[in-house]
C-alpha cells in the first residue's frame, strides 16, 4: 500500500538533505531518498569532503617537508599514503553518518533506494534487494545532482584514467599525473597529487585557468601554481588517449586544430566539467522540461512546469557548488511550507582550496565592463599584512570593486591563505548591500589576514594606510 508524505525529496545530497531538515522543521512529513547507501551526496561522499580531507593532509606533507626548517623545526617526513586515505575515509564515514543522525533529529525519513517519479504526486523507490515502495505525496523534490562530464572518447576505468572519484583514491603516488581540465577540482587535485610527489600537467582548452574567476586573480593563481611546479598547457585539447605498457600516451593537439602531439603519463584525470544528473528518474514520462544542457527547469521559487515537482542544486541552472544547493533546499522548503524563501545569487561565493586558496563573490572586473558598471578597484597585497609574514604566507592579494558612483561593494577577490574563510565577511557585505567604506570602517582584529581586506576597501577611496 502506499505510504503518504508532504514531501518526498529524490537525492540526499546538500539539496535534498538540507531541504528534507528545513521542511522537518516546518512540521511537514517528508522523506529523503538515496540510492548511495549513504546519505551526504557528492559532496559528502566523493566531493568537497574528501577532496578537503586530501587537500589539508597534502598541505601538511609539504609544509612539513619543505617549509618547517625555516621556521626552526626539523622533522624527517615521510608519507604512510594509506594512513592519510583512512583519514579521508574516517571523515566521510562520521559525516556521512551526521546527516542520517540530522535527518532522524527533524523526523525525516531516510529511505535508500533507486527513486523514479511514476506520476506527479507518486514516487516509486526500488530497494537493493528489489522490494518496490511507493511514496505518495503532495510535492516532489528533484535534488538528483550532477555526474561527471565525460571526455569524448576516453572510457573512465578509475584506476588509470579517472574521474574525480578515483583521484580520491589513487593506490599509490602516481610519477606523472596529467590533469585534462584547468577547472577548481582539476587543480584541487592536482595540488594534492603533486604535493605528494606527482610531476603534474594541466591540459585546459581555453587560454586561461579557472574561467569563471577574476582575470587578475586567475593570472596570478596560475603563476603561482606554476611556482609550485605544476605544468601547463593552455588552448590545448586532448584528442585520444592509448595504453602502452603500464603508462598512458595521450594525443593533444591546440584547441584551433592544428598539429598532433603526445605526451607519457601514468594516470589521466578527467576534470572537465560535471552535468546534470536526472537519468532513470521518468521526466519524461512525467513531462518535466529540461534545457538544452539537461537541466530542470524551473522558475525563481524552484517549480518545474508540473506543478508539485520542484528541483534544486546541481540539477538545475546555477554555480555547481554544495552551498548554492543548501541555499535553494532552504528556499524550497520554505516556498512549499508556504513561507517566503528566496536565494541572493549574486552573493553566492566560490572558492578554490589550493594553497593559497581563491574565493571570490560578485562580479569580476570583467563581468562589469561587460554590462558597463562603473567602478572602483581596492587592492591590498599580503606581503605587506603583519598576520601573514608571521605564518610564512605572503602571497597573493585582496581586491574589491565597488560602484564608482554608490560605493557599493559589487565584488572581492582573495589570492591568499585562508581566503575561503575570509570571503564570508564579503558575502555578507554584498547581501547587506555594504560600501566599500563600510568595510573599510568595520573594526577587524589585529593581526590577522583580514586586516588586507579592510586595507583593500580603504583604497578603493584611495585612503590604504598601511602600505
Ligand atoms: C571532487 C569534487 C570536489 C568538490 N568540492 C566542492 C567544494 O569544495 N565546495 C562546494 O561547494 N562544492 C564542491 N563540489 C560540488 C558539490 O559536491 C556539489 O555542488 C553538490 O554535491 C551538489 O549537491 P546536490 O544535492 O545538488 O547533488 P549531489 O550532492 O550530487 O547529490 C545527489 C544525490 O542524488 C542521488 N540520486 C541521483 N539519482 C537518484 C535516484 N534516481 N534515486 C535515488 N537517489 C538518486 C545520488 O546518489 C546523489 O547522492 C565538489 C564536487 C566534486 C566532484
Amino acid at each position: 500500500m502506499a505510504e503518504q508524505f508532504d514531501a518526498v525529496i529524490i537525492g540526499g545530497g546538500p539539496g535534498g538533505y538540507n531541504a528534507a531538515i528545513r521542511l522537518g522543521q516546518l512540521g511537514l512529513k517528508t522523506a529523503c531518498v538515496d540510492r548511495r547507501g549513504r546519505f551526504g551526496g557528492t559532496c559528502l561522499n566523493v566531493g568537497c569532503i574528501p577532496s578537503k580531507a586530501l587537500l589539508h593532509a597534502s598541505e601538511r606533507f609539504d609544509e612539513a617537508s619543505r617549509e618547517f626548517a625555516k621556521l626552526g623545526i626539523k622533522a624527517e617526513v615521510s608519507l604512510d599514503l594509506n594512513a592519510m586515505m583512512a583519514h579521508k575515509d574516517k571523515v566521510v564515514g562520521e559525516l556521512t553518518k551526521g546527516v542520517e543522525f540530522l535527518l532522524k533529529k527533524n523526523k525525516a525519513e531516510a529511505v535508500v533506494g533507486e527513486a523514479r517519479i511514476a506520476s506527479p504526486g507518486k514516487v516509486e523507490v526500488k530497494a537493493a534487494g528489489g522490494t518496490l515502495r511507493t511514496l505518495e505525496t503532495k510535492n516532489i523534490i528533484i535534488a538528483t545532482g550532477s555526474d561527471v562530464m565525460p571526455l569524448p572518447g576516453v572510457t573512465i576505468d578509475e584506476g588509470q584514467i579517472v574521474s574525480s572519484t578515483g583521484a580520491l583514491a589513487l593506490k599509490s603516488v602516481p610519477k606523472r599525473l596529467l590533469v585534462v581540465g584547468g577547472g577548481y577540482i582539476g587543480l584541487e587535485l592536482g595540488s594534492v597529487w603533486r604535493r605528494l610527489g606527482s610531476d603534474v600537467l594541466v591540459v585546459e582548452f581555453l587560454d586561461r585557468i579557472t574561467p569563471g574567476l577574476d582575470g587578475e586573480i586567475g593570472k596570478h593563481f596560475q603563476r603561482i601554481l606554476q611556482k609550485q611546479g605544476i605544468k601547463f598547457q593552455l588552448s590545448t585539447k586532448v584528442v585520444g588517449v592509448e595504453k602502452i605498457a603500464g603508462a598512458l600516451r595521450v594525443s593533444l593537439e591546440a584547441a584551433a586544430g592544428g598539429d598532433r602531439h603526445t605526451v607519457e603519463t601514468d594516470v589521466m584525470l578527467v576534470s572537465i566539467g560535471r552535468r546534470p544528473y536526472t537519468d532513470g528518474l521518468g521526466l519524461d514520462k512525467a513531462g518535466v522540461a529540461l534545457d538544452g544542457r539537461g537541466r530542470v527547469v524551473t522558475d525563481a521559487h524552484y517549480r518545474t512546469n508540473v506543478a508539485g515537482i520542484w528541483a534544486i542544486g546541481d540539477c538545475r541552472e546555477g554555480p555547481m557548488l554544495a552551498h548554492k544547493a543548501e541555499d535553494e533546499a532552504v528556499a524550497c522548503a520554505e516556498r512549499i511550507a508556504g513561507r517566503a524563501g528566496h536565494v541572493n545569487y549574486d552573493a553566492i561565493p566560490a572558492v578554490v582550496y589550493t594553497a593559497p586558496e581563491v574565493a571570490s563573490v560578485g562580479k569580476t572586473e570583467e563581468e562589469l565592463k561587460v554590462v558597463g558598471v562603473a567602478y572602483k578597484v581596492g587592492k591590498f597585497p599580503f606581503t605587506a599584512n603583519a598576520r601573514a609574514k608571521t605564518i610564512a604566507a605572503t602571497e597573493g592579494f585582496a581586491k574589491i570593486l565597488a560602484d564608482a558612483k554608490t560605493d557599493r561593494v559589487l565584488g572581492v577577490h582573495i589570492l591568499g591563505a585562508e581566503a575561503g574563510t575570509m570571503i564570508s565577511e564579503a558575502a555578507l557585505a554584498i547581501e547587506f548591500g555594504a560600501s566599500s567604506e563600510d568595510i573599510a570602517r568595520t573594526s577587524h582584529p589585529h593581526p590577522t589576514l583580514s586586516e588586507a581586506v579592510r586595507q583593500a576597501a580603504m583604497g578603493v577611496e584611495g585612503w590604504t594606510m598601511q602600505m
